[in-house]
């Protein structure tokens, strides 16, 4: 029996506005104008490069059409994340808020990269961007996508490549983002894991409850923008010693959290997970109802926590050079 988790990943969504949000409310200055420039280093990495993909990893692609880097629901008020450059220049914080969705691009749909994948996914967008735990298995590498593009973002920034070095940290916090979502460091309760291989409804089941997760971001943005802003703003910054001990606290933080966020979302939702994909005016109507609150304000402790991440690494990231 191969068991694939593959079908339950789906990106958290709205990173580039996020990741805007939190720039604007730090610290780090990055109000300053980047010469673009085409990739011209080597990588070790492995991406999938069919199609446009191979031009997307090495040119700057802002002010394209159809690159989706910004959620269809945010265009209206966060379109300018998107802007084209201006005489080959960006400024640096479009250019970090904007690449932090590009790790969902396509790129990491990949076959053939690990024996693990193999057996289990199937295909690498789920293991590039989770880190699951279901004692005592511990899979996949969400965590050695974020050191990689960490270390590469600190390596280019040191010898002046401006441009890259800030991208690849957006590449960066795109999978630090990715594993402070509950659902990419554990997909299901035990039992629920057990019956997953044999039973549908459970697979929809899981499904529907990280999907559901993963638009709360763009719910929360499009929805109750102030007072997210506000527990942006007020996070303050988490500081650790190394990007390995970063990225292990902020997947065990996440992972702690998991069966808190999975039992809201099925009370909350209930049998609709066993049906259709939820859609924000759902959210709305459940918010207008009172109900949504308990969930909101386990979310907003997962994002202050996450901001308070974020705050910490782009300072010491951009600091030392
Ligand atoms: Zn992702």
């Amino acid at each position: 029996m191969i068991l694939s988790f593959s079908t339950l990943i789906f990106p958290w969504s709205g990173h580039s506005v996020y990741t805007f949000l939190v720039m604007e409310h730090s610290e780090v200055d990055l109000d300053f104008f980047v010469k673009i420039r085409p990739r011209d280093f080597e990588e070790e990495r492995v991406y999938n490069q069919r199609g446009k993909l191979k031009e997307y990893l090495l040119e700057d692609i802002s002010g394209l059409t159809g690159t989706r880097l910004i959620d269809d629901e945010l265009v209206n008020k966060y379109g300018f994340l998107n802007n084209s450059s201006v005489d080959g220049q960006l400024p640096a914080w479009q250019i970090v808020s904007l690449y932090s969705s590009f790790p969902d691009i396509g790129i990491d749909h990949l076959k053939d990269v690990s024996w693990i994948q193999d057996t289990f996914l199937g295909d690498s967008q789920a293991l590039r961007h989770s880190k699951i735990k279901v004692r005592p298995i511990e899979v996949f590498e969400g965590d050695q996508s974020f050191l990689y593009f960490a270390k590469k973002s600190s390596e280019l920034l040191k010898v002046g490549n401006e441009y890259w070095g800030l991208r690849y940290l957006g590449y960066a916090l795109h999978y630090l983002e990715d594993l402070m979502q509950p659902y990419h460091t554990r997909p299901g309760t035990v039992w629920e894991l057990v019956r997953y291989p044999f039973d549908k409804n459970i697979r929809i089941l899981l499904q529907n409850a990280h999907a559901a997760y993963d638009d709360i971001m763009t719910y929360l943005i499009l929805y109750d923008g102030d007072r997210l802003e506000s527990i942006i703003s007020n996070a303050k910054p988490i500081y650790f010693s190394s990007y390995e001990q970063l990225i292990k606290e902020a997947y065990m933080y996440s992972h702690s959290e998991f069966f808190k966020v999975h039992d809201m979302i099925k009370s909350l939702f209930g049998d609709a997970l066993y049906s259709s994909a939820l859609s924000m005016e759902d959210f709305a109507k459940l918010a207008q109802q009172g109900k949504l609150d308990n969930l909101i304000n386990e979310t907003y402790k997962i994002i202050s926590t996450m901001s308070s991440v974020i705050k910490g690494f782009v300072t010491m990231q951009l600091d030392n050079h």
